[in-house]
């Protein structure tokens, strides 16, 4: 009987033919789980070396591995290594001629490839799948896998036929790999692409090479500039919400003499190609782009990334910033935000006419955003939080650094707590922030909460000062969103004991302090 290739076999390979001295964290236990034979899913971070778990044992095993990735440009890339490493490795997809896919499905049914790599929407078809089978596929790799799940930010109903798919295929094994996972995305990638539940592997998501630093937008462009002054002649992102914005301002730092280049999804793709290639080859590129740019771009050396507006998500917010410093030395991130971003996004979910569950999920993410922007706690703490991981204070972001103005939040909290409980809890930051001031706005007028004891009685803040303090108190955790009625507020027990007065809280204020001034930090 042949025996079982090992963990030595594997990092003969691993030198050999990558050219790696040895395993990065994580890949040593995650590939002798595959060569054991296992059903995978594995969390790592973006940089981790995902593919590797699926590449190196495709060499090392018999059958044809398959890999279904939803980008054709990161498909390409990786085909484009494996075969300068001499891994007789192929490519599926709409952009191969008619005659290439034919060829290339050809050879797979003489045993030509190692590894082939299959567009979801072509995967799934029966033809393709009888294909593959009969090429010996056993094993699949599921690039991306968050993609299957429809509460993430890049949801695919592609890979939702996937896990239907398996029988036809003959029932591989199967290793999914994804850098974005929540606790309900990752539910949902279980559920739907593994037939029973597979050994997990989950990796710190810890990135501590990323300075993390959120800055609310007063001048954007001069923030950017700063940014951007700091890293002279290194490449880096900005992204930007709309295509627009990415015109706009490339046109601005163009003309500071910055050697911008625009990418969305409005370019002609031979544009998108070219300026793609620039960013990877050269070392000075900023980049200036909407999210339809990075996914799958692999270069080591991209020193800063900044959010010109607000991401759309947590996750999303992660895979962007993650896009620097892969290659583990310094890298900078920042992101702005302002009130209109928070309004634009909180229409668009109003206006989207999702199921409720949906809408209530959404704007839950949308607070949880904006709680990481409000944060007067370690940024990092806040984002690996999100992700369920707990970690120390970071020293390493631009809170931890003392940039932000700190006070006593004892009384202010107890002002926005005592209006929750008024007002049973019905009405959001701008609502109870126009009521503290002492606005008598339509709303207010209508519910008569001009009558209340709490109206007024804030009015040392000003309305966007509360409506930092209300998102401090959700990051805190000392309010949150009812269990059972989303759409309430509640003061949950660590906010009920600052109420009555009995612990110490520290907000923050509103605008960072210019650079090179600290504050008193107190955690
Ligand atoms: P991910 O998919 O997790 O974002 P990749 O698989 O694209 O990451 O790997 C990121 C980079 O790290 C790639 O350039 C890859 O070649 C490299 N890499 C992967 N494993 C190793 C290793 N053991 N040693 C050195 N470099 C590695
Ligand atoms: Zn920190």
């Amino acid at each position: 009987m042949q025996t079982k290739p090992d963990l030595d076999e594997a990092r003969r390979v691993l030198q050999e033919v990558f050219g790696f001295a040895d395993f990065r964290p994580g890949q040593a236990e995650i590939l002798q789980a595959v060569l054991d034979g296992d059903d995978i899913l594995a969390i790592m971070p973006t940089g981790a070396g995902k593919s590797l778990c699926y590449q190196l044992p495709a060499l090392l095993r018999p059958g044809l591995t398959v890999v279904v990735s939803p980008l054709i440009a990161l498909m390409r890339d990786q085909v484009e290594q494996l075969k300068q490493r001499g891994v007789p490795a192929a490519a599926l997809n709409s952009t191969n001629s008619g005659q290439d896919n034919a060829m290339i499905e050809a050879a797979l049914l003489k045993g030509r490839y190692r590894l082939v790599y299959v567009a979801p929407e072509r995967f799934v078809r029966a033809d393709t799948l009888s294909m593959l089978r009969r090429a010996g596929a056993d094993l699949l790799a599921i690039d991306e896998a968050h993609c299957v799940s429809q509460w993430g930010h890049d949801f695919r109903p592609e890979y939702r036929a996937l896990g239907e798919s398996l029988v036809a295929l003959g029932r591989p094994q199967i290793v999914a790999v994804t850098a974005t996972a929540d606790g309900p995305t990752r539910a949902e990638i279980m559920e739907r692409l593994f037939p029973a539940e597979p050994r997990q592997f989950i990796r710190s998501f810890d990135r501590p090479n990323l300075r993390l630093a959120m800055q609310r937008k007063h001048k954007p462009v001069q923030q950017i500039l700063a940014m951007i002054a700091r890293h002279k002649g290194e490449s880096g992102i900005i992204y930007c919400a709309s295509r627009k914005g990415v015109e706009k301002l490339t046109e601005i730092l163009s003309a500071q003499g910055i050697f911008a280049l625009p990418y969305h999804a409005g370019l002609a793709p031979e544009i998108r190609a070219a300026h793609q290639d620039m960013f990877v080859r050269h070392e000075n590129v900023v980049i200036v782009a909407t999210i339809a740019f990075g996914m799958g771009i692999d270069k080591p050396d991209v020193r800063f990334v900044c959010h010109a507006d607000l991401p759309g998500s947590i996750e999303a917010y992660y895979q962007e910033i993650g896009r620097a410093g892969r290659d583990g030395l310094p890298a900078d991130t920042l992101t702005l935000f302002g009130e209109a971003d928070i309004r634009l996004r909180e229409r668009q979910i109003e206006d989207n006419d999702a199921a409720p569950e949906r809408k209530r999920l959404d704007r839950r993410k949308l607070q949880e955003l904006i709680a990481l922007c409000e944060t007067p706690r370690c940024r990092r703490q806040t984002l690996l939080a999100a992700f369920g991981e707990q970690s120390e204070p970071c020293g390493n972001c631009d809170i931890c650094e003392g940039r932000w103005p700190l006070f006593d939040g004892v009384v202010a909290a107890q002002k926005v707590m005592s209006a929750i409980l008024r007002t049973s809890g019905r009405f959001f930051s701008g609502h109870l922030a126009h009521l503290l001031i002492g606005h008598a706005t339509e709303a207010i007028k209508r519910h008569s909460h001009d009558l209340l004891p709490t109206f007024g009685v804030g009015r040392e803040f000003t309305l966007s000062e509360w409506r930092s303090i209300f998102h401090q108190l959700h990051a805190l955790n000392l309010i949150e969103q009812d269990e059972e009625d989303r759409d309430r507020w509640c003061l949950t027990q660590g906010g009920r004991a600052v109420l009555r007065g009995e612990a110490e809280l520290t907000l923050r204020g509103e605008m960072a302090l210019p650079t090179g001034r600290s504050a008193d930090i107190r955690k």
